[in-house]
């Protein structure tokens, strides 16, 4: 088993680092909110004061932020994670952040003699906790090799998306997909509605016929469908419109950097920071169709 150190522990770290404990690893661990760390302390984790310490002395290194300036905050300085591992440590930087950054922290990483890998997750709080996270890797497939054993705790699809950035690259594509298709389902529930047809007809044709997609069958926004579905607890997440108006930023930006087209993305983002001014960024990102059915 392997000392892991591990830095963010939030809605999604906490979980994680939960998992590598029981999974019998050695776990030093750091969160700016020294709260963050008491459940895992209880359970035999070691609490340190600095990133550079969660560093000291383990193969292996999560990190699990918000933001690429966070990724870079813990990294970077003189206290930070790179100052203090050990020449050969493993990175893997589970956060969301942009592709760039990614890819910058990266080549720094190996610049000093690291090995790094991203690897955001789908599957949200319960993935977290159940250990059924999808898990998109980007780096070096001898490092892919090297972290599965510590990834299969946290995850039931993990798959190797090619070089330094693509695991990135796979999150904001799969997050766009699914921006839009709540969209669309959300515009097609609340048309059928308006014209006579009762949701769960639709849901019944739809669902097995050729507009079926996850966010109806699997997350449906309207109330009475999916007894699991945020739509059922008053669009209590889940994934927040705030979340999900992140990653379509992430997605905007990156289809900005390399010319690709993507209209509808940008109408999703459109929509959501739409339904996020009105006040409704804490909701489940579901919660779309209430601007829509208004
Ligand atoms: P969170 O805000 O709950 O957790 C982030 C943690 O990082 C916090 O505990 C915060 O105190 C800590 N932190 C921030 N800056 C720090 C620093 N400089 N040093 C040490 N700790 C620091 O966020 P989350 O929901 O756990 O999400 C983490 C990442 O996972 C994000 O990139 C998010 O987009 C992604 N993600 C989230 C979900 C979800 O459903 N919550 C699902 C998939 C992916």
């Amino acid at each position: 088993m392997a000392t892991i150190g591990f830095i963010g522990l939030g809605h999604m770290g906490n979980p994680m680092a939960n998992n590598l404990l029981a999974a019998g690893h050695d776990l030093q661990i750091y969160d700016l909110v020294p709260e963050a760390m008491q459940v895992l302390i209880a359970k035999g984790a070691k609490a340190v004061s600095a990133p550079g310490e969660v560093a000291n002395g383990a193969e292996v290194v999560f990190t699990m932020l918000q933001s690429g300036e966070q990724v870079s905050e813990v990294c970077f300085p003189e206290q930070g994670a790179f100052a203090q591992a050990q020449a050969g440590t493993l990175f893997i930087d589970c956060s969301s952040i942009d592709v760039n950054t990614s890819r910058e922290i990266t080549e720094q990483a190996i610049a000093k003699g690291f090995e790094m890998l991203d690897a955001p997750v789908s599957g949200g709080v319960a993935g977290a906790i159940n250990g059924s996270l999808t898990i998109m890797v980007g780096g070096e497939v001898a490092s892919y090799e090297r972290a599965i054993p510590m990834l299969e705790p946290l995850g039931q699809n993990i798959v190797h998306a090619g070089p330094a950035g693509n695991g990135q690259v796979a999150k904001i594509c799969n997050n766009m997909i699914l921006g839009i298709s709540m969209i669309a389902v959300s515009e097609a529930f609340t048309l059928g509605q308006k014209l006579g047809l009762d949701p769960k007809k639709l849901f019944e044709i739809s669902s097995k016929a050729s507009g079926s997609c996850w966010s109806m069958t699997q997350y449906n926004p309207v109330p009475g469908i999916l007894e699991n579905a945020p739509a059922n607890r008053d669009y209590q997440p889940g994934f927040t419109a705030n979340m999900m108006l992140k990653d379509l930023d992430l997605s905007q930006s990156a289809a900005g950097s390399v010319s690709a087209q993507t209209p509808l993305g940008e109408h999703a983002t459109q929509l959501y920071q739409k339904f996020i001014d009105a006040g409704h960024g804490q909701l489940d990102f579901s919660g779309i169709i209430k601007i829509l059915s208004d």
